[in-house]
């Protein structure tokens, strides 16, 4: 069985060198819908709770949410960090607060005090499926993901690769030693 939740990142970019309007700065809602699937949790009769499903992928997310997305050889980068510096809100704003921890990975790396993500690809729709599944495989046991910005949209199916314990009480992944994060069951 499934269970699938679904987010949505506003976000600005554009594809850098692309023959089309793409090349020109831009921006999206983005839809991410996350399928998980695992045997159901008899004690709380759910694969996994949908609102965990979406706080576990928020936590990296939200660096792409009211983000600018930019290749790494893209020109609009430099300019825009200078504009930031100039204008003091390349480090950060006591009003930025909506952030998510600082990441690198191989295909992308965020940078949450000036909320711009630079990717090694162009962040297409495919392109985000990529990033978004090698940010969280390890957490969920994501079997499908699928991506929607504007009249564009990709899915990818995976197989399923990782069994999580999970609390009977409330459903979600007990820590390394048996122990419910959340409620504190903890496991016989
Ligand atoms: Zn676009
Ligand atoms: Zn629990």
């Amino acid at each position: 069985m499934r269970s699938i939740t679904t987010l949505d990142i506003q976000y600005a970019h554009r594809f850098y060198g692309f023959c089309g309007e793409a090349q020109y700065l831009h921006g999206h809602t983005g839809i991410l819908t996350i399928e998980v699937e695992d045997s159901i949790n008899e004690g709380v009769n759910m694969v996994y709770p949908c609102n965990e499903i979406k706080k576990i992928a928020w936590d990296v997310l939200k660096n792409f949410d009211h983000a600018l997305i930019l290749r790494e050889d893209d020109p609009l980068l430099p300019a825009v960090l200078k504009v930031y510096e100039e204008q003091g809100i390349k480090d950060g704003h006591p009003q930025n607060v909506m952030k998510g921890a600082a990441f690198i990975t191989e295909l992308c790396t965020a940078y949450p005090d000036c909320r711009l993500v630079v990717t090694k690809e162009t962040m297409t729709v495919e392109g985000m499926i990529k990033i978004v599944y090698s940010l969280l495989k390890d957490k969920l046991n994501i079997v499908k993901l699928t991506f929607t910005s504007g009249v564009n949209a990709a899915s990818e199916e995976y197989e399923s690769c990782i069994s999580i314990n999970r609390c009977p009480l409330c459903g979600i992944a007990l820590d390394e030693s048996g122990i419910c994060p959340k409620c504190g069951y903890r496991k016989g």
